[in-house]
């Protein structure tokens, strides 16, 4: 067994030492937690509930030894980190609350057909669900299929990346100390890609992958092999359309967070804003007002921290060059800003749709700032992309809001904010295209973790029963008649 160093990003210090797990380790842990999910199906949905939220009560009183390692092996500020702990104590809160709401056995009507059939639609757990996971949110990312998964009733095995595997052993033992009559119930395995498609073809019953879409596109076709499930959640190229009403203090002010937060590395941070041109030139005037103030840097007061993945620095650099090659203009920053490990703010005006700063995820602090004719146009270009994960729109009309919100092609879609859909544990976050499949948080999350399982117990003899070889011909055609003639009226 071969050792995985996590290092700072900010030094390139170990930060800790972890084993590579490989297929026969990876294989005993799902064996593990098999055994692990029939103890925790076996405690019902209020005994899961208890325990979850017990979990939810350490983390939070753990909230900063988690931070500490997720600034550690991310280096992203102890602000960011901690608001990243909070975002997962949200979605495992309503997870844990709500299984049983959206999963517990319910009656269902039975239709004209069947009225002498009771329906009844419960949920069962999967068994043991493979979670593979990102470096950029390293707990609140695999929280969105951690929390739903436990409290839908499996267990399970999570791949963390190879650049954050302490935070995902950490968040493991978390677990176990809050719960140690549940030890195999959340493992961690650890390693590089190898031993995450070591755990795609464990024999898991459901992947739920967090990375980016050629990774997915791997995954998928090991899927494909046994039909395991896939869950996927991918990357995102998300815009802003901006409309001439918007309040454009408010809308400079999230587009900047929404562009550079995290140093841009956010599946769903902005990348794309279209803003209709009277309004174009005073709104970058505002983002770059605003993203001057801002410094990348390690302390407290810093605004953003390194790019966790130092490969990235380079993808930034020629996303910036190519655009401006191609007749971009850059206001603020340009190739220079990336200075390792940093990459400071860059906004860009004017960037032709088809160069990669418009079509490929840049996952650094780079904002490219198209005028449009109008929202017309905003909505074409908006969608005209592979990716299709978030999505915002600022305006003075909440009706056109709504309006242009139901014309992008995006699985959420903020008005008057960025991000507004990541902290409401209620709806469920996910895209479409090479932004993946399926759907973490909410009701659809849950659901994602569940098999649905149908059952009807007869409650009487029908009069016809089309079940029945001893049935009259005769009565059952006139039975098929009735039914006809009720399907064929207005
Ligand atoms: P990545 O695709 O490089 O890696 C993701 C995970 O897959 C890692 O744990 C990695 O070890 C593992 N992996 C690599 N090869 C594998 C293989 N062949 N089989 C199985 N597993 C394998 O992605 P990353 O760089 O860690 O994360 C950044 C990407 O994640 C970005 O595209 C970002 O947008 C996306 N992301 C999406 C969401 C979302 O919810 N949609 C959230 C966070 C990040």
């Amino acid at each position: 067994m071969t050792v995985l160093i996590s290092r700072s990003p900010l030094t390139g210090e170990p930060v800790g030492e972890h084993p590579v797990h490989g297929p026969e380790e990876v294989r005993a842990a799902v064996d593990r937690a098999r055994e692990a999910a029939r103890a925790w199906a076996a405690c019902g949905w209020a005994g899961r509930r208890t325990r979850l939220l017990t979990w939810k009560r350490s983390l939070a009183h753990r909230m900063d030894e988690l931070a500490e390692l997720i600034g550690a092996e991310t280096g992203k500020p102890p602000h960011d980190a901690r608001a990243e702990v909070l975002l997962a104590l949200v979605h495992l809160d309503w997870a844990a609350r709500n299984a049983r709401r959206v999963l517990g056995r319910r009656r269902v009507p039975s239709g004209p057909l069947a009225v002498h059939q009771r329906s009844l639609l419960t949920h069962r757990p999967l068994g043991v669900i493979g979670a593979i996971g990102p470096w950029n949110y390293p707990l609140h990312t695999p929280m969105g299929s951690l929390g739903p998964a436990l409290a839908a009733g499996n267990a399970v095995v999570f791949k963390p990346s190879e650049l954050t595997p302490g935070v995902g052993v950490l968040l493991a033992a978390t677990l176990t100390d809050a719960l140690p009559d549940h030890p195999h119930l959340l493992q961690t395995v650890t390693g590089p890609g190898a031993t995450g498609e070591a755990l795609v073809r464990s024999g898991a019953d459901k992947i739920a992958f967090t990375g980016s879409p050629a990774t997915a596109r791997k995954v998928a076709a090991v899927c494909a092999e046994r039909l395991t499930p896939l869950l996927a959640e991918c990357g995102g190229k998300d815009a802003v359309i901006v409309d001439a009403s918007a309040d454009l203090d408010a809308a400079a002010d999230a587009i900047v967070w929404g562009a550079l937060a995290n140093a841009g590395q956010t599946c769903a941070g902005v990348e794309r804003v279209y803003a209709v041109a009277p309004i174009h030139a005073a709104l970058c005037d505002r983002i770059v007002h605003r993203a001057r103030a801002l410094r990348p840097g390690a302390g407290p007061d810093a605004s953003y921290g390194p790019l966790t993945l130092p490969t990235q620095l380079a993808t930034v650099e020629r996303h910036v060059k190519d655009a401006l090659a191609a007749g971009a203009r850059a206001l603020y920053g340009g190739p220079e800003s990336v200075r390792p490990p940093y990459a400071h703010p860059v906004v860009l005006v004017d960037v032709p749709e088809d160069s990669p700063a418009m079509r490929e995820e840049t996952f650094g602090p780079v904002v490219a700032v198209n005028a449009v004719r109008d929202l017309d146009e905003a909505v074409t270009r908006a969608n005209a992309s592979a990716y299709a994960l978030g999505a915002a729109v600022f305006t003075g009309s909440r009706r056109t809001g709504r309006a242009i919100a139901e014309r992008l092609a995006s699985g959420a879609v903020s008005v008057n904010s960025v991000l507004g859909f990541a902290a409401v544990p209620t709806l469920p976050f996910g895209g479409s295209g090479d932004s993946g499949h399926g759907r973490v948080h909410g009701a659809e999350g849950l659901r994602a973790f569940a098999a649905p399982h149908a059952l009807t117990v007869r409650r009487f003899r029908p009069p016809v029963d089309l079940t029945s070889f001893s049935t009259p011909r005769r009565r059952a055609a006139r039975a098929v008649a009735v039914g006809r003639w009720l399907h064929s009226r207005r």
